[in-house]
């Protein structure tokens, strides 16, 4: 019985040769050729223009399937690096490890317990050493806590009364009798020297009615007197300063300022 050759994409009246040509197509769609299965499939095309057009039909075919194949595998490649990404971005932010937690809450809440524990802090204490003092608007005496005192709050002791500030890094300041100073700065490194006497240790810039003193180091006494601001340098030195001039005062000096002259 003669075989048609070539007859036409019906594969179940191909000839043997067709029909295996066709299975092997179907298998190279699906990805599952061999180097020779594909030769010999080659081979078969050149020689029937049916099987050739089949063939490059289903190459277009496996061709666009691979290109969705790719396409969809490098979405979900992306998604994947995406959710990665925000999952450290997550981690980076709030997890055990993450660098805010380190640099920003735990040092925080650190410095907000060691400020609750210990009240210096940054700035400076008062407490009574006899009798009662004012700090603003409260009078406190030696039942009293030390007390934070803050820029620009008013530190009274009146004639039988005196208290102590303790300073951070410098040394403390002694306020006696019926005296008056306010704090310039939250450290009392500035002070206003409004009525009676204070000793100073450590560098402070007292400000007076009469001029300015500067403690450079050591320890000094100020009394501020009805007309004049006498100033006593015990160690270390000290600069005195007001509109008729400057002096520097060395361990022993004495100075006394007032409204015409220094
Ligand atoms: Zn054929």
């Amino acid at each position: 019985m003669a075989i048609d050759e070539h007859p036409g994409t019906d594969s179940s009246a191909a000839p043997a040769e067709c029909r295996r040509a066709r299975a092997a197509l179907g298998a190279f769609v699906a990805g599952g050729l061999g180097e020779a299965q594909l030769r010999s499939l080659r081979q078969h095309t050149l020689g029937c223009p049916e099987c050739a057009i089949e063939f490059r039909q289903d190459v277009e075919l496996a061709a666009r399937i691979a290109r969705e194949r790719r396409l969809e595998r490098e979405r979900r490649e992306r998604e994947l690096r995406r959710s990665e990404r925000l999952r450290q971005a997550r981690g980076a932010l709030f997890g055990p490890r993450s660098m805010l937690l380190r640099t920003v809450f735990v040092p925080g809440l650190l410095i907000f317990m060691l400020s609750r524990a210990f009240p210096l802090g940054g700035g400076a204490r008062v407490y009574a050493l006899e009798g009662s003092y004012s700090l603003g608007v409260r009078t406190l005496d030696a039942e009293d806590r030390p007390q934070v005192v803050r820029r620009g709050e008013w530190i009274v002791t009146p004639a039988d009364a005196s208290a102590k500030l303790e300073r951070k890094d410098r040394g403390a300041v002694r306020i006696a009798g019926s005296s008056m100073i306010c704090a310039e700065d939250r450290e009392l490194e500035r002070l206003l020297l409004h009525a009676g006497s204070i000793e100073i240790d450590g560098p402070t810039l007292v400000t007076t009615p009469f001029g300015t003193v500067e403690v450079l180091e050591g320890s000094a006494l100020l009394a501020l007197e009805r007309d004049a601001l006498l100033v006593e340098v015990r160690s270390g030195r000290a600069r005195v300063l007001n509109a008729f001039g400057q002096r520097l005062l060395a361990a022993g000096g004495t100075a006394s300022l007032t409204s015409t002259g220094l």
